[in-house]
């Protein structure tokens, strides 16, 4: 890095997740990487009978791989901006006009208390209560503590979430069309689950949505 870049990037710290490039302010990404990272498309694997499918972002690569880790596991929330300014790049919002109730797949109460945030409110909170949408953070419960699904064999994913999520009695979720938000899909396991609670507990139909999908 030659003085004048450690010089911008002293000013203006926040840096492009793709190429590292020192950004100016109030931009999150570069105009190119943020164009190479975003493939936004319905995930062929993400039709069931609990779910009507399924949106990704992203494929899990590159400039958005390294936003995510750094968000989920390096406590660097201001990565947040990165990955929010690529959910605002989402240009189906009409598709989900009949989703007004929107929910984020929960931490368990330990990784939460580890971990101290849930990710995906960070990415998708403000743009959903901007959008007139109702958040509910607390609707889905994570019962226990599950292994990373990425860490894990395919056979073995579905195993880990396996009724791992509950809907929280305080909510009447009966006939509501549901948008179900993560930021990763790998097996689609996660929320395969958390769509048959939904549905287990009188939800009408349930929409996915999330940062990043495909191998890790
Ligand atoms: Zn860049």
């Amino acid at each position: 890095m030659n003085f004048l870049s450690s010089l911008i990037s002293l000013l203006f710290p926040f840096t492009c997740p793709e190429c590292g490039k020192a950004l100016k302010e109030g931009d999150f990404w570069c105009d190119i990487c943020l164009r190479k990272n975003l493939n936004i498309h319905l995930i062929n694997s993400s039709f069931n009978e609990y779910l009507d499918g399924c949106y990704t972002l992203s494929n899990y690569d590159k400039g958005i791989r390294r936003a995510l880790i750094q968000l989920k596991y390096n406590n660097q929330k201001s990565r947040k901006k990165s990955i929010e300014y690529m959910v605002e790049s989402f240009n189906y919002w009409d598709r989900f006009k009949k989703y007004k109730l929107v929910v984020p797949i929960p931490l368990s109460k330990q990784r939460l208390e580890e971990r101290g945030y849930n990710q995906v409110d960070l990415i998708f909170k403000d743009v959903f209560k901007r959008k007139n949408f109702f958040y509910k953070s607390n609707l889905l419960i994570k019962k226990r503590n599950t292994k990373v699904q990425s860490k894990l064999r395919k056979k073995d994913r579905k195993e880990n979430m396996k009724n791992v999520f509950i809907v929280n009695k305080r909510f009447n979720i009966k006939d509501k069309n549901i948008l179900l938000l993560d930021d990763i899909y790998t097996s689609g396991a996660t929320m395969l689950y958390a769509a048959k609670a939904l549905k287990k507990a009188g939800a009408k139909s349930v929409m996915g949505f999330v940062v990043s999908s495909g191998a890790i």
